[in-house]
């Protein structure tokens, strides 16, 4: 008799939505993690009087009530809807070049058309082909892809998915190439790249039009009391239905036996009996250092050979003594680059160079009650890799990070020229923080690098051993929608096959 149907290792996204729904749907299900509060990425921490969120930005999967998308109808299966209180976003962002073009996109598809019409009327035919295309590549992108695949039918996908089969897969640059003339509008439609961490000629189309069409047509939520308090619903969601938490507990090592997982060991050195983990750790933390057999697994590491790590972030967390109208700050969301080239600021990315680009959210804007009465919470992140971090020596680290800092107030600076003289309280992360913290390699926070040739798409779930599955960014798609998505899809398979298994033993 094992200790539990299922572990589950790690209480990020994935880790949270998995427990949940394998405690639900029956298996008697423990999560283990290592910090001391559920969330990994979707968390806050708290400096004198405010609460910072770590991660989110803009939640995307929601949609409407009226118009309800895939996370309200997850959120709602797990019962945390009435727990959880969400607010829709008016507008998708302010994009600003400063001295070149400042301009709002609203939240809506329509809307959308109107603004880059005003702006650039010369392309008013190609706005709405652009939108329609996004809008047919992101419904065949859900709706056809993934019959097409389970039947491996081309046809069907030709037929009944044409504009995923003819525009999909293609570089997303050279499609808003083939729509657009004026670089401009190409850059104000592209300013969502950086949620998906790589510029617009390595992202595939269906990925960069999807997650734009998405937020446009189902609308950016915010959450009162930040990412924490819907990674706290999606535990007491697991809780309630009798699973069972430990915090400050991390896995040590999977043991296994004629290669099927075993149980864990836990760093204080408990071994607990299981039939099957998940781990929401890193896939090379998983394979590489929790896993106690080596000879099977040589097709994963190959598989790991042949990735790149994603992009980190540095981020500065502002606590500022303003109201957002004080700042000049008129939408949650806005993107300031120094240039309409989206792969000169990627670039930067693998520097300490001065940025060129980065995203500024002050939360106070959709939710007043984010900080206490007027003051607001702002977040200034640009992407990082890791590895720009990997020659700073341990003696240099603090001055450089307080340098690279202050390069990014420079650039936030262009357009709130105020900021500093407000800032009460300040706490700075970079990918080392984020390493740290959530335990990934190079303090990657989507996962592998995502680009055209290398999604999900086209790899397979690691089967080597029996009963260890990856639920997270390391096994799709990084990100808030894409991970929650991501525990529930693997937790269901499982649930399935164990059913499958009942009845065979019956
Ligand atoms: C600063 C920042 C900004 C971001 N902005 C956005 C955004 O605006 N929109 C968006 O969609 N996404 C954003 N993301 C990305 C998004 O937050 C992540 O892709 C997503 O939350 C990752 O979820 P996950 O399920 O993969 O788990 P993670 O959040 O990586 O959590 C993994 C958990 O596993 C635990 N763990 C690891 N090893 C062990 C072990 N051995 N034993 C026990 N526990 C272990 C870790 O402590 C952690 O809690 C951002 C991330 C960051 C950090």
């Amino acid at each position: 008799m094992k200790d539990f149907d299922a572990i589950v290792i790690g209480a990020g996204n994935g880790g949270l939505t998995a427990a949940a729904t394998l405690q639900r749907g029956g298996l008697k299900t423990l999560l283990l993690e290592r910090h001391n509060i559920p969330g990994g990425c979707a968390t806050s921490f708290v400096r004198g009087p405010y609460e910072f969120e770590v991660a989110l930005h803009q939640l995307s999967g929601m949609g409407t009530p009226d118009k309800p998308f895939i996370l309200r109808k997850l959120f709602a299966d797990l019962g945390i809807m009435d727990k959880v209180d969400f607010v829709e976003e008016p507008e998708l962002y302010r994009m600003i070049i400063p001295g070149i073009i400042d301009i709002t996109l609203p939240a809506s598809v329509v809307g959308v058309a109107r603004t880059l019409k005003q702006y650039f009327p010369k392309e008013s035919r190609a706005i709405d082909d652009f939108l329609e295309l996004c809008k047919f590549v992101t419904l065949e992108s859900i709706m056809v892809l993934p019959r097409a695949r389970k039947a491996v039918d081309k046809e069907m996908l030709r037929h009944q998915g044409k504009n995923f089969a003819k525009y999909g897969l293609k570089p997303a640059q050279q499609v808003f190439d083939e729509f657009f003339d004026d670089e401009m509008i190409k850059a104000v439609l592209g300013a969502y790249w950086g949620y998906l961490g790589l510029p617009l000629r390595e992202l595939s189309f269906a990925d960069m039009g999807a997650l734009f069409y998405a937020y446009a047509e189902f609308k950016p939520y915010h959450v009162i009391g930040g990412s924490q308090a819907l990674s706290n619903a999606l535990l007491d969601s697991f809780l309630e239905a009798g699973g069972e938490m430990r915090f400050n507990c991390a896995v040590d090592k999977i043991l296994t036996e004629s290669s099927a997982v075993r149980a864990v060991r836990t760093e204080q050195g408990d071994e607990i009996t299981c039939h099957t983990i998940v781990s929401n750790a890193s896939s090379l933390h998983t394979y590489n250092e929790l896993l106690d057999v080596s000879n099977r697994v040589e097709l994963v590491r190959e598989d790991f050979k042949s990735r790149r790590l994603g992009v980190s972030a540095f981020v500065i967390y502002l606590g500022l003594d303003c109201t957002p109208e004080q700042l000049g700050v008129t939408a949650a969301t806005n993107f300031i680059v120094l240039t309409p080239d989206d792969e000169a600021v990627f670039r930067r990315a693998e520097t300490l160079d001065e940025p060129l680009g980065c995203g500024f959210t002050c939360y106070n804007v959709d939710d007043p009650s984010f900080a206490p009465e007027g003051k607001s919470i702002a977040s200034l992140i640009c992407i990082q890799y890791g590895d720009v971090w990997k020659n700073v020596a341990p003696d240099d680290y603090v001055n450089t990070k307080y340098a690279f800092a202050e390069k990014l107030l420079d650039l936030a600076e262009t357009v709130f020229p105020n900021i500093r003289s407000y800032i009460e309280e300040v706490e700075i992360a970079t990918p080392l923080t984020m390493m740290r913290y959530l335990n990934t390699p190079g303090g990657a926070i989507y996962g592998f690098d995502q680009n055209r040739l290398d999604s999900s798409l086209f790899r397979e779930r690691y089967k080597e051993i029996d009963g260890l599955y990856l639920a997270g960014a390391w096994s799709g798609m990084g990100g808030f929608q894409p991970t929650y998505q991501a525990g529930v899809s693997v937790a269901n398979s499982i649930i399935r096959t164990q059913i499958y298994r009942d009845k065979a033993n019956v």
